[in-house]
C-alpha cells in the first residue's frame, strides 16, 4: 500500500495547461447563408502567468519536490507543461476486475499513461487470457486472481484500488466484497441494477471506511467540462432547453447487455445514462420531474428482455427542460445541444471515448457568431483514474462518489415508471449532500 501524506499539497490545476483556440464564423440569423469563410481565428491564450511545468507531488520519503522547469528555457516554444508523473513506487495500485472489452481496449492501456495510478493486479475467470494479459502488462503470477480467490486481494499490499469492470448485475457483489477486503473501489457505470443495490454498496464502503467512486468519465473530459463552465458562467444567458441523444446499434441477442438479469435494463442504463448524468453535471442541479416513452420493435430477439428505445424529458428547478433519447437499434449518434437565451452550445461525439467537438453560436445584433472551441484531447479513463488516485493520496471525496450513481438509479427508476404508467413522475426524495466532492484537478 502507498504511504498517504499527512498534509494536502497545493493542488496543481491542469486547467491552466490547456490551449484553447476559437474559430469564428458569422452567419446571418435571418436565414441568409453567409459564406462559410473563416472570419477570424482567435487564440484564447492563457492570461495568467503559470509555471511551464508544475512541481510533482512529493512522494513519501522524498525531501525535495521534483521540479522540471529547468529543462525548458524562455526561448523554447511555449508548449504544455512537462508531465510530472509520480514515481512508480508512489503511485496508487489498481486491481482490474474483469478482462472484457472495456478493460482490455481502454482501461489497461490508459493505466499505462496515468500519472498517479498503476496496474498491480488482475482478476478474471479466464486463466489463459489472464496469463497473456499479465505477461503483457508485467503483472506477477501471484497478483493474478480468479473470482473465487478475489477476496485474497486484501493481503496484496500493492493494491489500493479495485476497479470493477463486470456486467452491471455483478457490480454490487464485487464492490461489497472489495470493500470488505479493505480496498478503495472504482466501479463502472451503471453503478448497479437498482437504487437499492447502490445504497447497499455505499453502506458497505462507508462501513469499511474505503472510498467509492463511479467511473463517470465524461465528468473528467475537457470539452464537456468547458461547456459546463460556459453554461454556469451564463456566457450565453440562461439555459432553457437541452436536446441530448446517445444511440448505437447492437447485434448480438446472446450478449449479457440484452439479458435483464445481468444488465438490469437496455439502452437506458447502458448508454442513455450518459444523457441523464451529463445533463445533471453541466446544469449542476437535480431534476424534479420526468416523463418518458419506451419502445421495442416487436419480434426483434435483441429486445425480448430489455428496451430498445427510451425517450424522456426531465424538468429542472431552474425551469430547464431536457429532452433525451437513447436507442440500441439505430446508427451511432452521441450528441447534445443546450439552447440558451443568447445562443447555443453544441457537443458532437459528446459521450464518445474521443473526438468531442464543442461549438457555440451567439446572437450579435442581426448576425450570429459561430465558434468552434478546440481543446487538447485527454485520455478520459486515465483522467478519471488519476482523479480517484488523487482523492486517495489527499484523502478527498471523489467528484463522482457512489451517491452520484445512486441518484442516477433513482432517476432511471422514475423514467421506467413514467414509461410504464404513461404519467409524469415527480422526484420527491432528498438528494444526499454533498453529492460530489471537490472539483478534480483537470481541464475545465
Ligand atoms: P464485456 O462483456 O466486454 O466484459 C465483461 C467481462 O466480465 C468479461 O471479461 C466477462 O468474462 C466477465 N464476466 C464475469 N462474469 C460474467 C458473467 N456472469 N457474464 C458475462 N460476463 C462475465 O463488457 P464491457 O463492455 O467490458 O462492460 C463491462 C462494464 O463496463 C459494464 O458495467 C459496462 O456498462 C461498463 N462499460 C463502461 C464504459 C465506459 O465508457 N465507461 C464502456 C463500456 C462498458
Amino acid at each position: 500500500m502507498i504511504n498517504r501524506p499527512t498534509m494536502d499539497a497545493e493542488p496543481i490545476s491542469r486547467k491552466d495547461f490547456l490551449s484553447i483556440t476559437g474559430k469564428s464564423v458569422a452567419l446571418g440569423v435571418a436565414g441568409t447563408l453567409a459564406a462559410n469563410s473563416l472570419l477570424n481565428q482567435n487564440v484564447l491564450a492563457q492570461t495568467r502567468p503559470r509555471p511551464l511545468s508544475p512541481p510533482a507531488k512529493i512522494p513519501a520519503g522524498v525531501e525535495e519536490p521534483i521540479v522540471l522547469e529547468a529543462w525548458k528555457s524562455d526561448v523554447d516554444q511555449q508548449s504544455g507543461p512537462t508531465p510530472t508523473p509520480l514515481p512508480p513506487d508512489s503511485r496508487v495500485g489498481y486491481a482490474v476486475v474483469g478482462l472484457g472489452h472495456l478493460a482490455l481496449e481502454e482501461v489497461l492501456p490508459a493505466l499505462s499513461s496515468c500519472e498517479k495510478s498503476k496496474l498491480t493486479a488482475l482478476v478474471s475467470g479466464s486463466p489463459e487470457k489472464m496469463k497473456k494479459v499479465a505477461a503483457q502488462y508485467g503483472i506477477k503470477p501471484e497478483s493474478c486472481y480468479s473470482y473465487e480467490t478475489y477476496d485474497q486481494l486484501k493481503n496484496n499490499q500493492e493494491v489500493d484500488v479495485i476497479y470493477i469492470i463486470l456486467p452491471n448485475a455483478l457490480h454490487k457483489e464485487y464492490v461489497v466484497r472489495g470493500a470488505k477486503a479493505g480496498k478503495h473501489i472504482l466501479c463502472e457505470k451503471p453503478m448497479a441494477v437498482s437504487s437499492k443495490e447502490c445504497k447497499e454498496m455505499i453502506a458497505a464502503c462507508n462501513a469499511a471506511k474505503v472510498k467509492l467512486m463511479v467511473a463517470y468519465r465524461i465528468q473528467y473530459q475537457p470539452h464537456n467540462r468547458k461547456l459546463r463552465e460556459l453554461l454556469q458562467n451564463k456566457t450565453f444567458g440562461a439555459p432553457k432547453l437541452i436536446e441530448a441523444s446517445n444511440s448505437q446499434s447492437s447485434a448480438n441477442p446472446a450478449h449479457w447487455r440484452h439479458k435483464k438479469t445481468l444488465a438490469g435494463g437496455g439502452a437506458l442504463p447502458d448508454i442513455g445514462l450518459y444523457c441523464l448524468n451529463t445533463n445533471r453535471f453541466i446544469l449542476g442541479e437535480e431534476p424534479t420531474e420526468v416523463f418518458a416513452y419506451q419502445y421495442s420493435t416487436p419480434g426483434n430477439p435483441l429486445f425480448t428482455e430489455v428496451e430498445e428505445l427510451m425517450s424522456w424529458q426531465m424538468r429542472f428547478p431552474s425551469g430547464v427542460i431536457a429532452s433525451c433519447a437513447t436507442d440500441y437499434n439505430v446508427h451511432e449518434s452521441r450528441r447534445y445541444r443546450v439552447l440558451c437565451e443568447k445562443g447555443w452550445l453544441n457537443m458532437d461525439k459528446a459521450y464518445a471515448y474521443k473526438g468531442q467537438k464543442l461549438s457555440t453560436a451567439r446572437a450579435e445584433g442581426k448576425m450570429e457568431r459561430q465558434e468552434e472551441i478546440g481543446l487538447s484531447e485527454t485520455n478520459q479513463f486515465a483522467a478519471e483514474m488519476d482523479h480517484f488516485s488523487d482523492c486517495i493520496l489527499k484523502n478527498k471525496r471523489p467528484f463522482t462518489p457512489g451517491e452520484e450513481g445512486l441518484q442516477d438509479h433513482i432517476l432511471m427508476e422514475a423514467i421506467y415508471e413514467s414509461a410504464r404508467t404513461g404519467k409524469p413522475v415527480k422526484l420527491t426524495h432528498k438528494v444526499t449532500q454533498p453529492l460530489r466532492g471537490p472539483e478534480p484537478e483537470i481541464a475545465g
